[in-house]
């Protein structure tokens, strides 16, 4: 008998994902029914997009997993109809996104490389930008995607720092865990890129407090949430100097509206939620993955901790 998958998202998410989907199913050998309307009683297991129009999964009592296609669940977590289990994606292609996104920006504030391609006006500036050795980078959350941006620049030769809720050991990286190791991964900080989930926990992460505990000029890159960044406090922090730019892909309203402060600062580059994005045919690998999990008794993977938020 076939599984019965519902794919509720965006409708032009269905063009792009129903291809990949039936292939990574056709790989793993599952005979799959995969449609975008379906009575919810035959639901077997719903590929999900937080913005989809199913808001309220009570009717799909034989569902037996959830699988998001989105690495942000702030928007899901609260959901008190979602009762059944409930999968994030990590995707080994958003994953490389990100990382050639942050070491990108990392490597475009190390190198100073503003000075050059900004400033082509017949000056000879010849400041040598120090090596990766000697810039210490700190990188808040060290999950899928914070643990794989830490090592890219380790192997640069970055002096990295990264902070989790939980202890990690990662080799070439100095790991530090808990509420109160974050001032000591914060101290002097000359990078910080901020990679942690958006949850009551995390909000404000950056605020007054720990942006002054930065080297005086410090950068600031967020590819994670907008919550996580107090703004007064931060646009504060970059009139008076001790933050010398902040590159942000993430914000509390998105778009960000026109009039924002940030878009007309000289040091902030905003980027539109461009950071990275989940890969079809990888992200539906995963989610056939799952759905082989489920139908083998295996446990799933990528599961959400409701509790933790993330
Ligand atoms: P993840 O695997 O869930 O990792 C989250 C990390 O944050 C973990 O290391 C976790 O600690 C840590 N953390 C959570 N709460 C914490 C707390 N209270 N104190 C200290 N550390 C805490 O998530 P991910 O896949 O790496 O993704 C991270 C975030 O990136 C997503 O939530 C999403 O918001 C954002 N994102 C942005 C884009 C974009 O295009 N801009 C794309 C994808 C994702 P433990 O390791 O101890 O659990």
């Amino acid at each position: 008998m076939s599984i019965n998958v519902l794919f509720a998202a965006k409708a032009e998410r269905w063009v792009t994902y129903e291809p990949t989907l039936n292939q990574a199913f056709g790989e793993l050998g599952l005979d799959v029914n995969l449609r975008t309307q379906m009575p919810p009683e035959k639901v077997d297991y719903i590929v999900y997009a937080p913005n989809s129009d199913l808001q309220d999964f009570t009717p799909y009592k034989q569902v037996k997993a959830v699988l998001g296609l989105w690495a942000g669940v702030e928007d899901v977590v609260g959901n008190q109809t979602l009762t059944q289990p409930f999968a994030r994606m990590v995707d080994e292609g958003l994953t490389r996104g990100m990382v050639e996104w942050v070491t990108g920006h990392v490597l475009r504030h190390h190198l100073g490389m503003d000075m050059h391609v900004l400033g082509q006006d017949g000056q000879w500036r010849d400041h040598v930008p120090p090596l990766a050795t000697d810039r210490s980078v700190t990188v808040l959350g060290m999950g899928a995607l914070g643990q794989a941006c830490a090592e890219a620049l380790s192997f640069l030769g970055f002096a990295v720092t990264g902070w989790s809720r939980s202890p990690k050991d990662i080799a070439g990286v100095t790991c530090l865990s808990g509420d109160d190791r974050l001032n000591e991964a914060l101290s002097g900080a000359q990078i910080v890129v901020l990679l942690l989930p958006s949850t009551p926990e995390t909000e404000n992460t950056l605020n007054a407090e720990t942006l002054a505990l930065l080297e005086p000029g410090a950068t600031v890159i967020n590819p994670g949430r907008g919550p996580l960044i107090d703004d007064d406090a931060l646009l504060e922090a970059l009139n008076s100097g001790q933050v010398g730019h902040a590159t942000l892909d993430v914000f509390r309203v998105e778009p960000l509206p026109p009039t924002h402060p940030y878009w007309s600062h000289p040091n902030v580059t905003v980027t539109p939620h461009i950071a990275s994005e989940t890969r079809p045919l990888s992200a539906s690998r995963v989610i056939a993955e799952n759905v082989r999990r489920g139908e083998a008794g295996e446990g799933f993977i990528n599961l959400v901790d409701r509790k933790l938020g993330y």
